[in-house]
């Protein structure tokens, strides 16, 4: 219920993560891309409906000078005010990908912006494109590297991008009548506040609660959150390239079902 394909900084086209879903026989698979629904098409008229095809979105929010991803499912991508906001994002990420390279120029790391525009091939910009054409350039030995001494977010190259609050990524989701959930809590410090006393008053719908980047210890403090506040839970590999481990992490087997009821509770008068 998490993967990323070259619509944004995903490795695989949406055509052979449809295969690859395949030969683990997956049910239903949600394409979660970062700021961009264009991978979708794709997959269903590769999957004609096996795997099922979940439409879903990865939003950047930011709190506290924190990341905060909100996942999307179910969402309608037809819906002309969502796309448009989807494009004021993609745009936003252009002009942010520019500063970086500029603060990666003065700090005597040059890259080419065409560079980065190239390997992004059309699809939503992120640092991960960054980090390869860093790598490229001999400036670092990996993409984690990039990151972890440049990219990182605060970091020496960060540039950040125009303030999105989690609320309004969790009401643009709901806009385009979508099910909200939080993308990796474990990723974000003060979760448990953000979670309790912001996002479940503005309508949040559910927790990634199986993700490889949460503890153990950060899965129990959600599993009782989503029961005191009947939130669904989901899960996912928050897959990028062929090497992560697809399918090590999923949903509870019921996940889709009761995610779908709800969108047709809401759905109702
Ligand atoms: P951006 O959307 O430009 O803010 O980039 C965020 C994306 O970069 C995340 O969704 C991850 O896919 C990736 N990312 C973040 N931190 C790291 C890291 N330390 N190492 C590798 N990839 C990362
Ligand atoms: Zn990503
Ligand atoms: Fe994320
Ligand atoms: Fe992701």
């Amino acid at each position: 219920m998490h993967l990323h394909t070259t619509a944004s900084d995903g490795q695989l086209r949406p055509s052979e993560l449809v295969q690859l879903a395949r030969q683990h026989a997956f049910n239903a698979i949600a394409i979660t891309d970062h700021d961009t629904t264009a991978g979708i098409p794709e997959a269903q008229q590769t999957a004609q409906g096996w795997p099922v095809i979940v439409p879903g979105i990865e939003l950047s929010a930011e709190d506290d000078g924190v990341d905060v991803h909100v996942l999307g499912y179910d969402i309608d991508i037809e819906n002309a005010p969502f796309q448009a906001e989807l494009a004021r994002f993609r745009e936003d990420r252009l002009g942010r990908a520019r500063r970086i390279v500029d603060r990666l120029a003065q700090l005597g790391l040059p890259v080419a912006y065409e560079r980065v525009l190239h390997l992004a091939d059309g699809g939503s910009v992120g640092r991960p494109h960054i980090a390869r054409a860093l790598l490229e350039a001999g400036h670092v030995e990996s993409v984690r590297d990039a990151f972890d001494r440049y990219l990182y977010t605060g970091g020496p190259a960060y540039v950040a991008r125009a303030r999105l609050t989690p609320e309004a990524a969790i009401a643009l989701i709901h806009s385009a009548a979508g099910v909200a959930v939080l993308a990796h809590p474990g990723l974000v410090p003060h979760y448990f506040p953000l979670i309790e006393e912001r996002l479940i008053p503005a309508g949040l719908d559910g927790l990634e609660i199986m993700h490889p980047k949460n503890p153990e210890a950060v899965r129990q403090n959600l599993q009782a959150l989503a029961r005191r506040y009947d939130l669904l839970i989901t899960g996912g590999s928050d897959f990028h390239r062929p090497g992560d481990p697809i399918g090590a992490v999923q949903p509870p087997a019921d996940s889709l079902h009761l995610l779908r009821q709800r969108v047709a509770r809401r759905a109702q008068p």
